[in-house]
C-alpha cells in the first residue's frame, strides 16, 4: 500500500478544511465545548447543512445518492470533523446506513437512506441489556409475533443517544426455541413509539447515555431489518462497519499537538517545560504511537477500497486507539501538573479543558463497540488463527 495520499485527496481535504473554516459557527464551537458530547441544536443545524453539501455520503455507492468516492476519502472528512469535534451522524453514517444497504429489504432503503444523507434521521443502537453485554446472544428482550406485527418487551441498557436519534436499531429475541445466537432479529422502531421509555443514564465525564425499556411496544412486521433469526449475522455486520470508525486518530492527533503547544508555553521552575527531557521522552513515544495508529487507520481504510473486510485490523485499531487516548491523557495530566485538571470555563485550563474531558471519557472507549478484552480474542482468532482459549 501506498500511504500517501494522492493530490486530488489532498485537494479534498483543503476543500473540507475551507469549508468548514467558513461555515463552523463560534455559537457552533461554544455549544460543542459545553454540550458533553450530545449534539446541541446547532449541531443538529450543522448535520443537515453536511447532508446538504452532500458530505454524509461521501463513500455510499451512487444508487444511493452517495459520491462513490473511496474509503479514504471517507477518512479524510471524518478526520478533518473529528478535529474540530463536530458531530456527523456518528454510527448512523458510518455503519447502520452501510448495513441497511447490505440487509434491508427495498422499502427500507427507501425509508431510511435518503432521510439519513440529508442529515434528518439519526439511529441509536440498542444491543447491551442488563444481563447481555460481551455475551450478547443471552439477551432475553423479546418480540413476538402477532399478525402482521410485532410485540417487543425488555430493557435495553447504555443505549448511547437515545435522547437525541429518532430510531432505535433493536437487537430482539425471536425464536426463543432455536439456540440463542440464532434466535434474534433486528428491528428499526421510532423512538417515539407507544410503550417507549428512554431513562438517562450519566457515565464519568457527565456523558450521557440512556437505559431503554419496551413496554408491549407494536411494531409492523416490515420493521425488521434481515430475514428473522438472521439478527446474529446483521448485527456481525454492523460491527465491522463499526469497529473501524472507533479506532480514528484524528482527535489524538489533536490533542498531542495542543499539549505539545502547552509544554512549550508553559514554564516550570524558570523554564519550558518542553525542555525537561522526561517531558521530551514522554512526547516523543506518544508521537510515535499516534503515527503507528494514523497508518493502521488508513490501511483498513485502504482494505475496505480492495474489497476486503479488515476484521482484525480494525479490532487492533480499537484497542490501540482506546489504550492510547488513555495514555495520552494520563500521561498528559502528568506533564501539565495540577492544571491539567481544570475544566472548560476556567481561564486557566489548558487546551480549554479538553484534556480532562477526554480523560474522563477514556475508560469508556476501551468498552464501546465490544471491550478490548473481546477485541483481543478476535484479533488471537480471526487474525492470527490461534484456537479458541
Ligand atoms: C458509555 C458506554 C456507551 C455504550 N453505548 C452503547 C450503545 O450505544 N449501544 C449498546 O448496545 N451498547 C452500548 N454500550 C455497551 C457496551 O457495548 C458494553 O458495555 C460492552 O459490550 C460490555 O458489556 P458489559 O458492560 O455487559 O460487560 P461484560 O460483558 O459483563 O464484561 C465485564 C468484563 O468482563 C470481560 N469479559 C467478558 N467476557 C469476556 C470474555 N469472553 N473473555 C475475556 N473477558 C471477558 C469484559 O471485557 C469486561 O472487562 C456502551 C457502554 C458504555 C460504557
Amino acid at each position: 500500500m501506498d500511504f500517501r495520499f494522492t493530490p486530488e485527496q489532498e485537494r479534498f481535504r483543503e476543500e473540507i478544511r475551507r469549508f468548514l473554516d467558513e461555515h463552523v459557527s463560534a455559537a457552533l464551537r461554544q455549544e460543542i465545548a459545553t454540550s458533553a458530547h450530545t449534539p446541541g441544536p446547532l449541531a443538529k443545524a450543522f448535520l443537515r447543512v453536511l447532508g446538504a453539501q452532500g458530505w454524509l455520503g461521501i463513500g455510499w455507492p451512487k444508487e444511493y445518492g452517495g459520491q462513490g468516492k473511496s474509503m479514504i476519502e471517507q477518512m479524510i472528512f471524518y478526520d478533518e470533523l473529528d478535529l474540530r469535534d463536530i458531530h456527523y451522524g456518528g454510527l448512523t453514517i458510518t455503519s447502520l446506513a452501510m448495513t441497511l444497504m447490505k440487509v434491508a429489504s427495498e422499502a427500507q432503503k427507501q425509508a431510511y437512506l435518503p432521510r439519513i444523507l440529508r442529515g434528518e434521521l439519526e439511529i441509536c443502537l440498542g444491543y447491551t441489556e442488563p444481563g447481555a453485554g460481551s455475551d450478547l446472544a443471552s439477551l432475553i428482550t423479546r418480540a413476538e409475533r402477532e399478525g402482521g406485527e410485532y410485540v417487543i418487551t425488555g430493557q435495553k441498557v447504555f443505549t448511547t443517544g437515545a435522547h437525541y436519534c429518532s430510531h432505535i436499531w433493536l437487537l430482539a429475541r425471536t425464536d426463543p426455541d432455536l439456540p440463542r445466537h440464532k434466535g434474534l432479529s433486528v428491528f428499526i422502531l421510532p423512538l417515539e413509539s407507544p410503550g417507549v421509555t428512554v431513562r438517562p443514564l450519566y457515565t464519568m465525564g457527565a456523558i450521557r447515555t440512556n437505559e431503554v425499556f419496551l413496554d408491549h411496544v407494536r411494531v409492523p412486521a416490515s420493521a425488521m431489518v434481515g430475514a428473522p433469526n438472521s439478527g446474529f449475522y446483521t448485527v456481525a455486520v454492523a460491527l465491522d462497519f463499526e469497529r473501524i470508525f472507533m479506532g480514528k486518530y484524528a482527535r489524538l492527533r489533536r490533542n498531542f499537538d495542543e499539549l505539545l503547544a502547552c509544554c512549550r508555553d508553559l514554564r516550570r521552575d524558570g523554564r519550558a517545560l518542553l525542555e525537561d527531557p522526561v517531558v521530551q521522552e514522554r512526547l516523543v513515544n506518544l508521537h510515535i504511537a499516534i503515527e503507528r495508529l494514523r497508518l493502521l487507520c488508513f490501511r483498513s481504510a485502504w482494505m475496505v477500497d480492495q474489497g476486503k473486510v479488515p476484521t482484525a485490523e480494525a479490532s487492533a485499531q480499537k484497542v490501540l486507539a482506546s489504550e492510547l487516548e488513555q495514555r495520552l491523557t494520563e500521561e498528559g495530566m502528568k506533564i501539565l501538573g495540577s492544571c491539567g485538571q481544570l475544566e472548560y470555563g476556567s481561564p486557566h485550563a489548558p487546551m480549554e479543558g479538553r484534556l480532562v474531558g477526554a480523560w474522563l471519557l477514556a475508560p469508556m472507549m476501551r468498552f464501546g463497540g465490544g471491550t478490548n478484552e473481546i477485541q483481543r480474542d478476535i484479533i488471537a482468532q480471526r487474525g492470527l488463527g490461534l484456537p479458541r482459549a
